[in-house]
């Protein structure tokens, strides 16, 4: 039998056009928007970053703008060179995102920024979503302090309203006698009281809503901190209970926001109860692991969210902590038979985080051996 030459019924291009890249414009290139940018070139997505540092960590992922945060012309050329804006810390001024109306989309929305970036506009968040939180107190006088002392019992921690962040803008009065100390230190700002939660540890869950309103969270993991500094992360946890109430808190902040990108949300356990300390409209460093550790990275996730694309699995993959390298970067941690450094490239200083290393373990026990290997050389 013989078979007719099948011909083409439709006329190929000679060559199958690219498909177009898609660009996003990051605000801030600090080693958030350095990992978003390593991310991104996996996509094969273009990004361009706006930051005031003249050798940012993100320079080597894409074009920078040298421009302060709030300089609209600037801003501006960001969005001409973007299909969407997004941002890799909370402090950017809410106003300047309106230079994008009707020109860009910025993911997350302001509205989540508006809420991050005041204490009290976040705790009467979790308070009109249900999410518990520790008792809280507002302070505009001396006065109020010494009420809030009276509510609240001793101790209790005063931090700043706005553009506190690593523990800082914070005074912990323990006695009757610090009052007078926390309002000479932060009595020029708007200020919060907060009852002084004694936890047993802290976590934070992450998640991630695209902009279909498709929502996935990452395994909980175990945060520790020193001197209000995230040192340590592991997941996952284990503990389905809180997991299950995370879960439950992070849709409900997702969904009222109608939000799109990663957020993450810090909270202390107590028990078996959580309490909300404070969430992050953006990648968080609690969730480095995930580079490694997870299917599909935190920076990956929000990419997808933020350009449209389908969200990848948010699970783990076996056990992973991360140990963060604050002030330097030893030349141990350059030599490590186990885990994955990440260096940041930023000039060393006391305080400041440089890089952190990840490890990838199959049982809990090893991955916590390894990181207590990891933190013995580098810290
Ligand atoms: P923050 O900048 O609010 O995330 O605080 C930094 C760290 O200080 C937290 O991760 C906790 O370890 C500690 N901290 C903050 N607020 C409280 C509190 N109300 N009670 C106990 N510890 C706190």
């Amino acid at each position: 039998m013989r078979f007719a030459r099948t011909r083409p019924t439709k006329s190929w291009p000679a060559t199958i056009p690219a498909s177009k890249t898609m660009r996003v414009g990051i605000i801030g290139a600090g080693q958030l928007g350095q990992m978003l940018g390593l991310a991104a070139r996996a996509l094969d997505v273009e990004c361009c970053f706006l930051d005031p540092g003249e050798s940012p960590p993100a320079a080597g992922c894409g074009t920078v703008i040298r421009a302060e945060f709030d300089d609209a012309a600037r801003l501006a050329e960001l969005a001409d060179h973007a299909d969407v804006i997004t941002y890799e810390f909370e402090n950017v001024p809410v106003d300047a995102l309106r230079i994008f109306d009707g020109k860009v989309p910025v993911y997350p929305p302001a509205e989540a920024l508006r809420h991050a970036q005041d204490r009290l506009a976040e705790k009467r968040l979790f308070g009109h979503l249900g999410i518990p939180l520790p008792g809280y107190h507002v302070i505009d006088s001396r006065a109020d302090l010494v009420a809030a002392a009276e509510k609240l019992g001793l101790p209790l921690v005063v931090k700043t309203r706005r553009l506190g962040y690593d523990g800082k803008g914070q005074f912990v009065v323990r006695e009757p006698a610090d009052i007078e100390a926390a309002w000479q230190a932060l009595g020029g700002a708007a200020l919060i009281a907060e009852q002084w939660v004694v936890f047993d540890y802290e976590v934070s869950a992450i998640g991630v809503r695209g902009v279909d309103g498709e929502i996935r969270t990452y395994p909980l993991s175990r945060n520790v901190h020193r001197g209000g500094v995230l040192h340590t992360s592991c997941s996952p946890l284990d503990v389905p209970a809180l997991e299950q109430s995370a879960t439950s808190f992070i849709q409900r902040l997702l969904t009222h926001l109608d939000y799109v990108g990663v957020l993450a949300l810090e909270l202390f356990v107590c028990g078996d109860q959580l309490l909300a300390n404070e969430f992050a409209p953006r990648v968080h460093n609690s969730g480095h692991w995930t580079i490694e550790g997870a299917e599909t990275s935190q920076f990956e996730n929000h990419l997808r969210a933020i350009l449209k694309l389908p969200l990848g699995s948010t699970a783990s993959i076996g056990h992973a902590g991360m140990v963060n390298l604050i002030g330097t970067i030893p030349e141990a941690a350059r030599s490590l038979d186990v885990g994955h450094l990440h260096d940041y490239g930023k000039s060393p200083r006391p305080g400041r985080k440089l890089g952190h290393v990840t490890v990838t373990a199959a049982s809990a026990a090893e991955r916590d051996r390894l990181v207590a290997r990891i933190e013995q050389i580098v810290t």
